[in-house]
């Protein structure tokens, strides 16, 4: 009988030892999760990069992780993901080419605006803002980007996800009349950079298929049907239902929320399901822990334990991930400058 996926990986696992990572993100489902010799939300992840020595990484999440990964690997080290058409729909959202066309259109009278990117982006578009003098940030570290941004330059882009933009910015005191959300289709070409003069925070349209689908009315039907219980949710939620909720913040915050959460208490959970689903199960007879919503993300869906494990099944036929060095460079001095200004805040 032909071994199983789950069987497969173990033995490649045990064949290859310190020369193999593989590396998961939260929203996969169990039996990816299983496997992982590191779990985390990206900024975890792209924080153990560079002091893992494994000549092999293997990603299991979508593709723009698995080219950070690669952006910040050492020479000789090799990324593979499972699935290379795992892509992110809000990644999609901000191509590097109209990125670029958008930045020139914001400088053209000589202001210094600062791009600063979301994670969940391309590392073409990593690559413009590190050109641009910018960064990149992620769900957890982005207040202390935002303003390390602004701190740069004369104004900030941010990209691709209107929603952290809006919330951190709510969170920062960034007052509304001084950020304003872009039309960006027309290459920037309608963008009237003297009505922008007086934002400090110029927002790309973009937001999550995912976190945007959660409205401000299922927490209120929530609260009816539970009176007393909590609410926690990621930042690429709204901010109508961020306002609505206890509690907002990146996957590693949503974790230590529920763990921190009272016995016998209940907690909705608004983010993709496969990580609420791993919650409610740990703390099962405990505290209980329900979704929002019941939606996965599909990309994320796209890796699975089969894949993983044909991959292994011999790992030197498989491609790794490819990022140029006219990108990579550009793209890792954006990274650099994340990682430095969040060792330099105290965070991770
Ligand atoms: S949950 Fe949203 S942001 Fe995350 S990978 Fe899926 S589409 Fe992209």
């Amino acid at each position: 009988m032909d071994a199983s996926p789950y069987d497969r990986i173990v033995a490649a696992k045990a064949a290859l030892g310190g020369d193999l990572a593989i590396l998961a993100h939260h929203y996969q489902g169990d039996d990816v999760y299983r496997h992982a010799d590191f779990a985390g939300d990206s900024l975890e992840l792209s924080s153990r990069i560079e002091g893992l020595d494994a000549s092999s990484i293997v990603f299991c999440g979508v593709t723009f992780m698995a080219e950070t990964a690669a952006v910040l690997a050492k020479p000789g080290q090799n990324v593979f993901i499972p699935d290379p058409k795992a892509g992110c729909v809000l990644s999609d959202m901000a191509p590097a080419p109209l990125v670029a066309a958008v930045i020139k259109r914001l400088r053209a009278g000589g202001r210094r605006v600062i791009p600063l990117t979301y994670v969940n982006s391309q590392a073409e578009v990593k690559a413009v803002c590190g050109r641009y003098g910018g960064s990149v940030c992620t769900s957890a570290n982005a207040r202390i980007m935002v303003a390390w941004a602004l701190a740069q330059g004369e104004g900030v882009l941010f990209l691709p996800d209107q929603n952290l933009a809006r919330n951190t910015c709510d969170a920062l005191g960034v007052p509304a009349g001084r950020r304003q959300v872009l039309d960006v289709f027309s290459r920037g070409r309608t963008i009237d950079t003297a009505r922008l003069a007086g934002k400090d925070v110029m927002i790309w349209p973009g937001q999550c298929v995912i976190h945007s689908r959660i409205k401000p009315a299922a927490i209120a039907a929530f609260r009816a049907e539970h009176p007393g219980a909590l609410v926690v949710v990621h930042p690429e939620c709204s901010p109508e239902v961020v306002a609505a909720a206890d509690s907002c913040g990146s996957t590693s915050h949503i974790i230590g929320y529920c763990e921190a959460a009272p016995a016998g208490r209940t907690v909705a959970v608004g983010t993709e399901i496969n990580m609420v689903a791993r919650l409610a199960k740990k703390y099962a007879g405990v505290k209980t822990i329900v979704p929002l919503m019941g939606r996965g993300c599909s990309n994320m869906a796209k890796i699975t334990e089969e894949k993983l494990a044909r991959q292994l099944d011999d790992l030197d036929r498989e491609t790794p991930v490819a990022v140029g060095p006219d990108v990579r460079e550009p793209a890792r001095l954006a990274l650099t400058r994340m990682l430095n200004a969040c060792r330099a805040a105290g965070l991770r």
